[in-house]
């Protein structure tokens, strides 16, 4: 099939875990023409960068609705993970062993009590360590450690191959991928998006959802909300630990290691504005590095056989965009989703499903709509 000659149904452009996540939940819900129209390779951008960490409890200071949504979607994932694995015979490696979060000072320390005393308030389920616990859970701890919080239902992923899983299942589903074609433009007529304009042509749809990631807001227009996402580049580091050295996440407010099943144990990372550069540099390595051998010195000795950077995608607000737009029929955001796409990959696609397929504004979705940004204006 040609597939720049058809017309769509629905355009998704970008084909991160989110583009990739929602092309899949439309497909399910039986639309037929679905197109991902992606720059480069699927998932080659933030979403294979990043860590895999499901961990909203371990990061959050408030149980607002941002932290809902993220705790919504980490208790997708099981399900999740097993229909991927129906579809696909790929396991992406959910694990269930939970997070740790280590204090190393006393300032650690008192963040640590905050959090825990504002989660056990709320009825979330969080453990508190003494150093000792924490080393008998896990022995590579540094001697260090004065204490620590266990978070059983925060989880991990490995990213890679949830891409993978989300591209087979695509294919299956017969949703239709461009690969090395970018899209320019959108095109708007009447207050109706009429189709895309691509390296390869025109394509004409129905709808479009902007899955852009990082780069979304050079395909927004003068006429639709822009909500400023840049890059922020996080870096990371990939030892060999064979055998793998902690079976938890363990993170520090310095730093996180995530030990993978095929003996790499990542550590991470950095959060810098350096624009859409994407070199690893040297300050970079080394904050990493002194994160992690101050959660176990055991690192010290293990081979370190890669380093990468990634850019994740962060609104002026930093909360995700999702949702469709007042202002242009036709057209949703997917997007924003900054630290935690890799987790709101369940919830996004479900909530854009049921605004693409059912019309319907679900109550999670109203404070992460793309109109609470201006307009972009045009001097
Ligand atoms: C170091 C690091 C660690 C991270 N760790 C975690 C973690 O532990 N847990 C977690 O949940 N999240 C994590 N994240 C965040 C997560 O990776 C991102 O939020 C997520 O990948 C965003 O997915 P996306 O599909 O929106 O973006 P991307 O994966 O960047 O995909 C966007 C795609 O759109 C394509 N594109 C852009 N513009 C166009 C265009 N005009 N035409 C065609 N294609 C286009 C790009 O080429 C790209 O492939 C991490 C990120 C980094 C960098």
């Amino acid at each position: 099939m040609n597939a720049l000659s058809n017309t769509f149904d629905v355009a998704i452009i970008g084909g991160g875990v989110i583009g990739l996540g929602v092309a899949r939940a439309l497909a399910q819900r039986g639309v037929r023409d679905v197109l991902i129209v992606e720059r480069s390779s699927l998932g080659a951008e933030a979403s294979s960068a990043a860590a895999g960490m499901l961990a909203p409890q371990a990061e959050a200071d408030t149980a607002d609705d941002f932290f809902q949504l993220c705790c919504q979607s980490r208790d997708l994932y099981p399900a999740f993970a097993q229909s991927l694995y129906a579809e696909t015979g790929i396991d992406i490696e959910l694990e269930t062993s939970g997070t740790l979060y280590l204090a190393f000072t006393e300032e650690d320390e008192r963040e640590l009590v905050k959090r825990y005393e504002w989660q056990t308030r709320a009825g979330l389920e969080v453990e508190q360590l003494s150093a000792s616990t924490a080393k008998l859970l896990e022995p590579c701890i540094s001697e260090r450690v004065c204490a620590g919080l266990r978070f059983p239902l925060d989880t991990q992923v490995e990213n890679r191959r949830l891409i993978s899983a989300l591209a087979t299942a695509n294919e299956a589903l017969g949703v239709n991928v461009l690969t090395g074609v970018s899209v320019d433009s959108l095109n708007i007529k009447r207050n109706r998006v009429t189709g895309i304009e691509t390296s390869r042509g025109f394509v004409a749809c129905e709808k479009v959802v902007i899955a852009g990631g990082a780069w979304t807001s050079q395909v927004i227009n003068e006429a639709l909300p822009n909500p400023r996402i840049e890059p922020v580049r996080g870096q990371m580091v990939s030892f060999e630990a064979t055998p793998q050295i902690t079976r938890h996440v363990i993170y520090s407010p310095r730093g996180y290691v995530v030990p993978r099943r095929d003996g790499r144990l990542l550590a991470g990372s950095t959060t810098e504005h350096a624009g859409f550069d994407k070199r690893v540099t040297a300050a970079g390595v080394q904050s990493i590095v002194t994160s992690a051998l101050e959660i176990s010195a055991s690192i010290a000795r293990l081979p370190l056989t890669s380093t990468w950077a990634g850019l994740r995608p962060r609104a002026a607000d930093g909360l995700p965009v999702l949702g469709p737009c007042a202002e242009i029929a036709g057209v949703f955001y997917a997007t924003g989703h900054y630290r935690n796409g890799i987790l709101l990959t369940p919830i996004t696609a479900e909530l854009l499903v049921r605004a693409i397929v059912d019309e319907e504004v679900s109550p999670p979705l109203q404070i992460f709509l793309p109109d609470r940004f201006q307009l972009v204006t045009v001097s």
